[in-house]
């Protein structure tokens, strides 16, 4: 197994490229799916969740109803913070989880985090950080074109992350997403072709 992690900034183009390399025969963990899949009644989060905040974060049926959590986590960093300490660590485990049930295969496995921070790398045993990339301009106006975002919401969520620069030096290998969707798909082979060579160079040592 080789464990790529994938990262890059809001609306570079994270998913678009995760389902072009599972295409190409990936397994995709998808972080911002699992976040949504610990806090369903059951899951890890859910409990801690309602004990911090309440019942008032839950919808008629029980589930989280996650923007009346934002309305009460999002303006108070200390709430924030104790959203964050309570499913972030649940959201890290599953995907170790996930990641250790590949050990011993030959899949590429790749690891789609918004938010990859440098101990990731060891926390996961990532084999490789590839970045997104994008100017912020062109990946704003997807946000607000393509996914009709409104475009206060859309700066204020970049303004909010690390910066392109920030991300890029962390970066072992670059996806240019600058383009359309055709030269992404040439980026996305190249890539591809890059990580198979990691794969070989690591079964020959
Ligand atoms: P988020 O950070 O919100 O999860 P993301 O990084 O996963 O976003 P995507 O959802 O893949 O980004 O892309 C954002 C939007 O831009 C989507 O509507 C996607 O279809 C579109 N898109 C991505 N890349 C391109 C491209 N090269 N040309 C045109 N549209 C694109």
């Amino acid at each position: 197994m080789l464990a790529i992690g994938l990262t890059g900034g809001i609306g570079s183009g994270k998913s678009t490229v995760s389902a072009l390399l599972a295409e190409r025969g990936a397994v995709i963990i998808d972080a911002d799916r699992i976040a949504r899949q610990v806090v369903e009644p059951g899951g890890p989060a859910y409990g801690p969740l309602v004990e911090r905040f309440g019942a008032g974060i839950l919808a008629a049926d029980g589930t989280v109803d996650r923007a009346a959590l934002a309305a009460v986590a999002f303006p108070d960093p200390a709430a924030l913070a104790d959203l964050n300490a309570i499913t972030h660590p649940a959201v890290g485990l599953v995907m170790d989880e996930r990641r250790r049930a590949e050990l011993g295969t030959d899949h590429v496995v790749v690891l789609d985090i918004p938010l990859l921070r440098p101990e990731h790398r060891q926390l996961l045993e990532l084999d490789a950080v590839v970045v997104v990339d994008c100017p912020p301009e062109v990946a704003l106006a997807r946000l607000v074109e393509l996914r009709h975002m409104p475009l206060a919401d859309a700066e204020a969520r970049m303004a909010a992350q690390p910066s392109r620069q920030q991300r890029l030096a962390g970066a072992d290998l670059v996806v240019d997403n600058s383009g359309d969707l055709d030269q992404l798909r040439g980026e996305v082979d190249r890539l591809w072709e890059q990580i198979r060579q990691l794969a070989t160079a690591r079964a020959d040592a």
